[in-house]
């Protein structure tokens, strides 16, 4: 349902990614890791074109990233959620999770909240719907931002970092909806460093560095016997 052929990237003088290729299946949940700065975030962006590549093809569910046409078509079957939720703060949360919806999907208002209390529902905090965004727990805050992406219907999840801002006791509420979304068959890409979660719930994990994909394989073959010197290196400093 992606298709990644040959992308490399600049940042003026600096080569982000690097002749990457990656095809990722319907419903398949692979994990990209990687150190700081190997291109993992700009790679995750360039599936949804809020990176623009130099070279190579993106082609998603079918659509190449070629026109503006496309790329709209393509960011309303592409959800993302970030480290930093960006909710709108003057917003409640349900008013967060029916803006897109109005505006994009052309729900009415009655639609889209009905949509909107049903995910808040899916997610555990069907109580929260009225609060602001800045009354939640992060882990909660991530919840919604979470909602807000299911509600556009996409058909491939993008996530960077979702837990990595999160204090460690709100980590696990964040992950489980994650893994409910995944065993629903939800087709995601998730930049994590989460391994629990990716031997859980992930196909394949992906080790970037420098740009470039380095390492690909079963997390469980990756984390315990990986090929790659740089992978072993990488591992060793964050299990
Ligand atoms: P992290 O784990 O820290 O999030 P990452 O793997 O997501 O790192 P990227 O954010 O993709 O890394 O960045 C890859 C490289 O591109 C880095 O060297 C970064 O400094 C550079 N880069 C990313 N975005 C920009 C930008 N908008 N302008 C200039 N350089 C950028
Ligand atoms: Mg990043």
């Amino acid at each position: 349902i992606i298709h990644i052929e040959n992308i490399s990237k600049k940042f003026g003088a600096l080569e982000a990614l690097h002749n990457v290729s990656l095809d990722v299946q319907k419903g398949e949940v692979v994990m990209i890791i990687g150190p700081s700065g190997s291109g993992k975030s700009t790679l995750l962006r360039c599936i949804n074109r809020l990176e623009k590549y130099d070279e190579g093809l993106i082609i998603v569910d079918g659509i190449p990233l070629n026109t503006a046409e496309n790329i709209n078509a393509v960011r309303t079957e592409v959800g993302m959620v970030f480290q930093q939720f960006n909710l709108f703060p003057h917003l409640s949360v349900i008013d967060n999770i029916v803006l897109a919806q109005r505006v994009v999907r052309k729900r009415n208002r009655a639609e889209a909240e009905k949509v909107a209390i049903d995910l808040l529902e899916k997610v555990g905090i069907p109580d929260k719907a009225h609060a602001r965004p800045g009354q939640l727990s992060g882990g909660q805050q991530q919840r919604v931002a979470i909602a807000r992406a299911l509600a556009m219907n996409p058909k491939i999840m993008l996530f960077d970092e979702p837990t990595s801002a999160l204090d460690p006791e709100m980590i696990q509420e964040v992950l489980d909806v994650m893994l409910n979304l995944a065993k629903e068959g939800m087709t995601m890409v998730v930049v994590s460093h989460e391994m629990g979660f990716a031997r859980a719930a992930a196909h394949r994990a992906i080790l970037m560095d420098g740009g470039q994909i380095i390492e690909e394989a079963p997390p469980e073959i990756l984390f315990t016997n990986p090929k790659e010197e740089r992978t072993r290196l990488f591992l060793s400093k964050v299990l």
